[in-house]
């Protein structure tokens, strides 16, 4: 089995609360596949970019903060970026983390080319996944991210043909990602084709708080005048998907 004992990182978060189950030491990875317009994490897209950081050293910061972890199914979150990139890392990161009794998760992209030995042996150790489903109709998931939107339709269905639980994550852009089309698109293809591991389906309101970094890399930052969706946009998106697909949402 490939292993790795160095990652490519941009950052590390020692207190998450939002990135999985408890409180977790959150990873931010090197490297990513997608170029989202509203991408929070512009410094993370270059493999060449961030810094190494041993696996020895992040697993010695993660046991200095066990207690904190341990309660609540608290662990350890690989982010980015996108963490599928450095697969060995993530898979040699894992198992140690499963040994200290910590829980795994991976916050992804899906965007999984390759089903292979290394993709089962990753998904082994690992406990939940967020996927991240930024768009049901492929042109507009074109037009958003670069990239099609059929290796994170087909890794939702990998996923569920495991068993292994998903939150799925969607970010609601207005004029991008809010289309009532789309909204009960992505109904449809959790309720019928991954429901049973499904355990959140989260709507997340876009934010501009990666702007910044769009400057400071000189680029343009294409979604200047798109605003934050209100409250009202996001409790009304939230309610076609439960209402209308069942779905557990928040
Ligand atoms: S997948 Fe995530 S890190 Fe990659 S471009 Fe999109 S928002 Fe940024």
């Amino acid at each position: 089995m490939k292993q790795a004992r160095t990652a490519r990182i941009q950052s590390i978060e020692t207190c998450g609360a939002v990135d999985g189950f408890g409180l977790r030491y959150v990873i931010f990875l090197q490297g990513c596949q997608f170029k989202c317009r509203y991408c929070h994490n512009r410094d993370t897209w270059s493999m060449a970019g961030g810094r190494e950081k041993s696996l020895d050293d992040m697993l010695t910061e993660i046991r200095s903060y066990l207690n904190f972890y341990r309660p609540n199914r608290g662990g350890v979150t690989v982010s980015g970026g996108e963490p599928t990139l450095q697969m060995p890392f993530v898979i040699s990161l894992f198992q140690k983390v499963r040994e200290m009794g910590l829980t795994t998760c991976l916050d992804t992209n899906g965007c999984i080319v390759r089903y292979d030995q290394e993709l089962e042996d990753m998904l082994e150790v690992t406990d939940l996944v967020m996927l991240d489903i930024k768009h049901m109709d492929n042109e507009q998931h074109r037009r958003l991210t670069g990239m099609t939107n059929a290796y994170t339709l087909q890794f939702a269905r990998h996923l569920h043909s495991r068993g292994i639980p998903m939150w799925i994550r969607y970010v609601v852009v207005p004029g991008w990602t809010d289309q009532d089309s789309n909204i009960r698109a992505l109904g449809s293809f959790v309720r019928d084709e991954i429901r049973s591991s499904v355990e959140y389906v989260d709507i997340l309101p876009y934010h501009e708080l990666g702007k910044y970094k769009w400057e400071q890399f000189g680029e343009k930052y294409e979604l200047e005048d798109v605003s934050p969706p209100s409250g009202e946009e996001i409790a009304r998106i939230r309610k076609i998907l439960s209402e209308e697909y069942g779905l557990p949402t928040r």
